[in-house]
């Protein structure tokens, strides 16, 4: 398969691995964004967060807390944002994978979220609640 993550996984080609295990990798995302940006993946390939069944979800999942606190003890950055793009055009590498970005005080990089609370009543918090559910129960 023509996936880049996957040749990474394979040692096709070279990357700054910084963990290992039977289901994960993990690497410095070339662009580091910030000081430590690392991409945690599965080996096995999934195109993205949809696909991505449990037990490889436990196994991707588990390993966050782990890196970022290594993170925290290697650059002991303000804080840390866990960052997943899904399907594009948000994911530009089809191969799912969760962002580490640890965070500093000058940095670039910018995440921001918007508060749109005051666009919600009960009854459209009621209905976006209701649309969900129902979409949990069709997927049963
Ligand atoms: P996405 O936009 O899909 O969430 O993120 C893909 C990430 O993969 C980008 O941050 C990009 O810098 C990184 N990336 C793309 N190609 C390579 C590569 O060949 N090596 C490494 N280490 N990172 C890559
Ligand atoms: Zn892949």
């Amino acid at each position: 398969m023509d996936c880049i993550f996957c040749k990474i996984i394979d040692g096709e080609i070279p990357s700054y691995k910084v963990y290992e295990d039977a289901f994960v990798y993990a690497f410095l995302d070339i662009s580091q964004g910030t000081k430590g940006h690392t991409l945690v993946i599965p080996k096995k390939h999934v195109d993205n967060l949809y696909g991505l069944d449990e037990r490889t979800a436990k196994a991707v999942f588990s390993v966050v807390p782990k890196l970022a606190n290594a993170l925290k003890k290697a650059f002991n950055p303000i804080g840390l944002n866990v960052v997943n793009n899904t399907e594009k055009p948000l994911q530009s590498v089809n191969h799912f994978h969760i962002h580490l970005l640890p965070r500093y005080e000058n940095d670039t990089l910018n995440i921001s979220m918007s508060n749109n609370q005051s666009l919600y009543d009960e009854s459209k918090y009621t209905a976006v609640s209701d649309a969900i559910k129902s979409a949990l129960n069709k997927e049963k």
